[in-house]
């Protein structure tokens, strides 16, 4: 197709505001998939997104779409819409030309529409803006029209109103892409450019990436280079995804497809790399290009100890998969052997423990999440600390921790609380804004550790659920931090040590050693449960002991009692973990890190 018959779009929305449903309705309307093969979402592939309604890969169609006549290829790129996800939500961006803004007609703008909006902006992105879900008795199109209006700078005339789910007013939205949507342009001649917007691991063809092309034509069979890391590969296949693979006889300027090389995993092809040939090589990269930093890291363990190689097997085949999963082995006393996994953010950890315990039929305890610290001793050594109990010992200069810019949007009745939550999670108030006379955007810089426990749950209880949330990280700085650790009878359970806040050190023991002291069971003798820092301990709970062994309530009781209860004791000592001389049950240390 020629550049000047070629649209590319995505479509931004806050979570939940129906981005898929509207794909779906588009591919339905455009007569690329017909009405037998549609079933819901039918763009979110894996098991998971389709649960959760939530997308988390990327993907691209191409729908033929006539406007007066003329035959037009309009590519549509679906995005994620989670803040873990933003990388790939600004690579799938920089693919497109143009952007559907779609904005709930029942909920108005929310914090990642605007998010979205900006990264939209950055990319210097047309907006095509949308009010979704008119269908619904509680949607206010008049009203969020004009709050939408407002946003983008545009008359609230020219803000169109469609519903996903009814397919009302989506033919007119295509042809209003067609109609606003800049035709892609770029130099034919040139060598070839192609962006890497999208990667997939699949069983059978292999690693499935998908590119736009900038500058000049990627044809079948064709040697291609990565540009950032210089390799060579094969391109064994080259085509357009409408949805279902068609290959083609190559790609030109501004057309969005995939292609096929045969690598077996997607750091081989990574999102935000450039294309080129390798005859004739472009000599700058089209640029953006970021390796994933994970922000948390938790330790996973399994929970029978033999599964051990089933999990680093699980693991190997997810990161075919995922560019951003990082993890080395890890030993716990409390939990035995796993691994300490990097993600790049909650969801991300939550995505991917999921689909272990799914995929792979594993049981998993995950250790507390923790952020990435850097701490500076008086020696001038700066470690990098991703496991709480790998805490340097010496003299400590400065604890550094990440900080996120987190943008609230909520009713303007909010704002107290929403404020008294971020006061408390040692937030600071960078701005606030009325978007409307009922809705306030408040601006914060908060520590990232602060984030990743329970607040997004604290901010929708505390807000009824009308307060919305997006962050990103903007560096680090220095804080109050300690290490607390727990002891059984004076030796440290590595899995309970975590680095908190000096106002919160006291709380946590108190609450860890709390939790320790129910689940432990009573021993001969007596054992002291602490919580310390450094050599001071700042809370003690006690486990008394106990005389009696295990059969001298059954003195008298019939044998076949006595025998179970043996059986029972001895299949408890094959999960027992020694602390010391303590004998712990391993379902003790999930029931404490598990439990709330
Ligand atoms: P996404 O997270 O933006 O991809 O949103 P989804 O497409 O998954 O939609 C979220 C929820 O809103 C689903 O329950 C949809 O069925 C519903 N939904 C989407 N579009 C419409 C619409 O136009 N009208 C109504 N009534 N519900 C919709
Ligand atoms: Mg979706």
């Amino acid at each position: 197709t020629a550049p000047a018959q070629l649209r590319n779009f995505s479509i931004i929305a806050h979570i939940d505001h129906g981005k898929s449903t509207l794909a779906d309705r588009m591919l339905q309307i455009t007569g690329v998939v017909d009405q037998r093969a549609m079933r819901a979402q039918y763009l979110d592939r894996m098991d998971i997104e389709r649960e959760r309604g939530i997308t988390i890969k990327s993907q691209a169609v191409r729908m033929p779409w006539a406007v007066d006549g003329v035959q037009h290829a309009l590519n549509m790129i679906d995005t994620p819409g989670h803040v873990d996800f933003t990388y790939e939500v600004s690579r799938s961006l920089a693919a497109c030309e143009g952007a559907v803004l779609l904005v709930d007609a029942s909920q108005g703008i929310e914090a990642q529409t605007l998010a979205n909006l900006y990264l939209a902006m950055e990319g210097d992105l047309e907006i095509v803006p949308v009010l979704n879900k008119i269908d619904l008795p509680a949607a206010q199109p008049e009203k969020y029209a004009e709050e939408l209006a407002g946003l983008v700078g545009c008359d609230p005339a020219d803000v169109l109103r469609v519903s996903g789910k009814t397919g009302e007013g989506v033919s007119e939205l295509l042809d209003r892409i067609v109609a606003r949507v800049p035709a892609p342009v770029g130099d034919p001649d040139a060598p070839a450019r192609a962006m890497i917007f999208d990667s997939v691991y699949d069983t059978y063809r292999g690693v499935v990436t998908y590119v736009r092309v900038v500058d000049g034509r990627l044809e079948p069979r064709q040697k291609i280079a990565m540009m950032s890391t210089k390799a060579t590969h094969e391109l064994l296949e080259i085509g357009v995804s409408s949805p279902e693979p068609a290959p083609s006889k190559g790609l030109g300027v501004g057309e969005v497809g995939y292609l096929i090389t045969g690598v077996k995993d997607v750091r081989q092809s990574r999102v935000g790399d450039t294309v080129t040939g390798a005859q004739r090589p472009a000599t700058q990269d089209l640029g953006g290009y970021r390796d994933p930093k994970p922000m948390v890291f938790s330790g996973l363990f399994p929970i029978d100890g033999s599964e051990y190689p089933v999990l680093r097997d699980a693991l190997d085949r997810l990161k075919l998969n995922d560019a951003a999963l990082q993890y080395e082995p890890e030993t716990s006393v409390a939990l035995g052997f796993g691994f300490r996994v990097g993600f790049l953010g909650l969801l991300h950890l939550e995505i991917v423990r999921e689909r272990l315990e799914r995929e792979f039929d594993l049981d998993l305890i995950a250790t507390a999440p923790s952020v990435v610290y850097e701490v500076r001793m008086d020696d001038g050594d700066v470690v990098t600390v991703t496991n709480p109990s790998e805490f340097p010992e010496g003299k400590v200069k400065e604890v550094r921790e990440p900080v996120v810019k987190a943008t609230v949007l909520a009713p303007s009745d909010f704002i107290g609380a929403v404020m008294e939550l971020c006061q408390s999670r040692r937030g600071e108030l960078q701005g606030m804004d009325y978007l409307s006379p009922e809705r306030v955007e408040l601006r914060y810089t908060l520590p990232l550790a602060e984030i990743v426990f329970d607040f997004f749950d604290q901010l929708k209880s505390r807000t009824r659920g009308y307060a919305s949330l997006d962050y990103e990280p903007t560096g680090d700085q220095a804080a109050d931090l300690v290490k607390v650790d727990v002891l059984l009878q004076g030796e440290k359970v590595d899995a309970f040590s975590a680095i908190v806040h000096k106002d919160k050190a006291y709380p946590y023991g108190l609450m860890m050693a709390g939790r320790l002291q129910k689940l432990i069971p009573r021993q001969q003798f007596e054992v002291p449960v602490q919580a310390a820092i450094g050599a001071r301990v700042i809370a003690r709970e006690t486990v008394r002991a106990i005389r009696k062994d295990v059969l001298s309530k059954c003195y008298g009781g019939d044998i076949t009692r006595k025998r179970k209860l043996l059986e029972k004791q001895k299949e408890g000592k094959k999960r027992m973990k020694m602390v010391g001389r303590v004998e712990v049950p391993q379902e003790a240390f999930i029931a404490a890190l598990s439990s709330d």
